[in-house]
């Protein structure tokens, strides 16, 4: 299929977002926006390094692509309006690209966003690049750095699903519930409607799940200035995570990554109306910890981790002991 009778088949016949002025068939998409900041961000996806056909349909894949990035707008607050896709698609691919861009489609419409743009060229490995472009009011932006000591930590769903579901995919053994670790792995559902349902919470600092809980919890305490406390015993896990091996669920749960879920930072007199949003937008939330101020001023923001009475000092891909 050449370029011209791809982009026919995956342009969309009428946009969604009312502030689109030119989508697809021009050399540049235009929209206009007045009021609000405008949040973009943008991801790469690499077959053999993100993820494989042996564990990912095609239609799978464009959809996860996807949900990344509405997971990215959402820990930033934004509303999600629209995305450009960049493609370098092998010869291997050429019947399954349709696919692709129907997985993305498909949660497109979920969120109502519009494909306006992108860009095709063949070569040897297929490298799907998105970029998405979202609003949000500037006092409502939720920057990494907005944690402040005395807040509360929370998280959205459950943690390590993603990865379990992975290991399912690739295991022989038969475990307890697989479908639904599974379903995590390939079509994961960003936090968009719960982050927007916030408006009326003044600060929090969110960052999503993307590369495991302590990683994404390093972010935070580096960018704000601050020491996150987590409780190990209140990280939240699907009943039938117990199943797995306690080394799989603690390196899945801390370190996996690919949940896709929020985890923020605000003040305790927020928790109890952050409560009902979650409530009123069917969001599973979590308090898992507390924000505290650096020991000493000029050193950098660590995580600690409450495990079994005991605090112990994490790095992005284990812990030592600390007491
Ligand atoms: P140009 O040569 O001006 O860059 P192209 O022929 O590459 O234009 O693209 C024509 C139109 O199709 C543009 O609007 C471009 O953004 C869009 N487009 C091209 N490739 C893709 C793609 N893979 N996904 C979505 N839109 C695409
Ligand atoms: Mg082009």
């Amino acid at each position: 299929m050449d370029e011209f009778s791809l982009i026919n088949k995956i342009k969309q016949s009428y946009y969604r977002q009312a502030s689109l002025i030119k989508g697809v068939g021009d050399d540049g998409a235009v929209f206009r926006e007045t009021a609000e900041d405008i949040v973009t961000v943008t991801d790469m996806f690499v077959e053999g390094v993100h993820f494989t056909r042996q564990t990912m349909t095609p239609k799978q894949i464009g959809y996860k692509a996807l949900a990344g990035n509405l997971s990215d707008l959402a820990a930033m607050g934004a509303k999600p309006m629209f995305y450009l896709v960049s493609i370098v698609v092998p010869s291997s691919w050429q019947e399954d690209v349709i696919a692709l861009y129907k997985g993305m489609e498909s949660i497109a419409k979920t969120f109502q966003i519009d494909l306006i743009g992108g860009d095709t060229v063949s070569g040897e490995q297929l490298t799907v690049s998105i970029t998405m472009i979202g609003r949000v009011l500037s006092e409502r932006v939720r920057y990494r750095s907005l944690a402040k000591p005395g807040d509360i930590l929370f998280v959205t769903g459950t943690l390590g699903d993603s990865q379990a579901g992975l290991f399912l995919l690739q295991s022989k053994q038969t475990f307890r519930n697989e479908q639904y670790f599974i379903k995590r792995h390939q079509y994961p559902f960003p936090r968009v409607s719960f982050s927007l349902a916030l408006e009326e919470i003044d600060r929090i600092a969110f960052n999503d799940i993307s590369d495991g809980l302590m990683s994404e919890a390093k972010e935070i305490a580096i960018a704000s200035g601050v020491n996150l406390v987590i409780d190990d015993s209140l990280i939240p896990i699907d009943p039938n995570f117990y199943q797995f091996n306690l080394k799989q669920q603690e390196e899945w749960k801390l370190f996996g990554g690919e949940d896709f879920e929020l985890l923020g930072a605000t003040s305790p007199r927020n928790w109890e109306r952050i409560k009902m949003i979650a409530k009123n937008t069917n969001t599973p939330v979590t308090k898992i910890g507390y924000v505290e101020s650096l020991n000493h001023k000029d050193e950098d923001g660590e995580v600690f981790l409450i495990v079994k009475g005991k605090k112990k000092i994490v790095n992005r891909r284990g812990y030592t002991h600390l007491t």
